[in-house]
């Protein structure tokens, strides 16, 4: 990190301090940016998380949740978080196109900006950036930050359990994006008294009978697969939304079921929400569905997990997708899983 020492001097005097994530903030968003708000505010800073939408109930018991502000349900307050705050945190997202109207608010800021991410390509609205893109979770990236401010000291409890659940879900329990690194830093938590089993319980173990129901109906009846390009598809309507009684952050994971299939390179999950068409995309090996994401639609994110949207609709949406799945066909065909 560049100016490492005008942002600490900056973060010498109290400030009042905004940190946001990404929409539909996953266990890495708000797992990064609690444990950074526990940190910073053992230096005296005045913190608030605000972030553009709801968060998934997994997430209920982490420290601090009940503060967040979520721009969705109370706009007025992230309004006012955002009039003129000192400093503001932008963690696990590369464009302001990704925290919807809260970009619009920042953007005009004169307020110095932090970036602390690691996707890939991020555009530059920041003074100050810790991005690496081999990071295996924004949580990780937090971590390092503390340290290279020199105050390792400060991660406590509270911080630990935040970027210990971050890593954990980013990682998929410690599956993608792994390091030797990433393991010493995991070994320094656990020291610290994460206890780890307790939280693969909160955050993987706390589905209800509609979630399993759920995922019983996806795989029977909403799965498709595309031998010849390697590639599987689930698809989810508003009206499966309603018969499950489910929210958005219930459908978190479906999509990585298919990639258990050995033939399986390409995974793809498509569903409505109330404006948008939603697409998670995740891959095997060098297989790289950032480039789909980016190239069609509207979205990006990492090599082997990117997400997008579209304003056509579902069925169209699905469409959409076979019909450039041929322009794919040697990659996904020629990939090394
Ligand atoms: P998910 O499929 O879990 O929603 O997202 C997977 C990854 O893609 C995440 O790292 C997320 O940040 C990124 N991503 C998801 N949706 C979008 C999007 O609409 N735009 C961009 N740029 N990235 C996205
Ligand atoms: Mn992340």
């Amino acid at each position: 990190m560049e100016n490492i020492n005008e942002l600490k001097s900056l973060l010498s005097i109290p400030k009042d301090i905004v940190i946001t994530t990404h929409r539909n903030p996953d266990g890495d968003a708000i797992g990064s940016s609690l444990g950074l708000r526990h940190y910073l505010e053992q230096l005296g800073h005045t913190v608030k998380v605000a972030v553009p939408s709801e968060f998934p109930h997994f997430l209920n018991w982490m420290p601090g949740t009940k503060d967040i502000l979520v721009y969705d349900t109370g706009q007025e307050e992230v309004k006012k978080a955002l009039e003129k705050p000192d400093m503001v945190f932008c963690l696990d997202f590369n464009s302001l196109e990704r925290i919807d109207k809260m970009g619009e608010l920042i953007a005009q800021l004169k307020t110095k900006i932090v970036l602390i991410d690691h996707h890939l390509y991020p555009e530059p609205f920041y003074d100050f950036e810790l991005h690496d893109v081999t990071a295996s979770s924004t949580s990780e990236l937090v971590y390092d930050f503390i340290n290279l401010l020199g105050d390792k000291r400060l991660i406590n409890l509270n911080v630990a359990d935040c970027l210990f659940t971050g890593i954990l879900t980013d990682t998929g329990s410690f599956k993608y994006a792994t390091s030797p690194k990433l393991f010493r830093l995991v070994a320094d938590l656990l020291e610290l008294g994460v206890d780890d089993n307790r939280i693969q319980n909160l955050v993987f173990n706390s589905l209800e009978e509609k979630h399993l129901r759920l995922l019983g109906h996806v795989l029977d009846n909403r799965m498709e697969v595309l031998d010849e390009y390697r590639t599987a598809i689930i698809t989810l309507t508003k009206q499966d939304y309603e018969k499950y009684k489910i929210s958005r952050g219930d459908t978190e994971g479906l999509v990585n079921y298919l990639l258990q299939m050995s033939n399986v390179a390409l995974a793809i999950f498509i569903h409505e929400q109330p404006t948008i068409t939603k697409i998670s995309l995740r891959s095997k090996g060098n297989f790289s569905v950032q480039e789909i994401a980016k190239k069609h639609f509207r979205g990006g994110g990492h090599k082997n997990a990117s997400g997008g949207y579209s304003y056509i609709g579902l069925r169209p949406t699905v469409k959409k997708f076979k019909s450039i799945l041929p322009e794919y066909k040697d990659l996904l065909l020629n990939n090394d899983l």
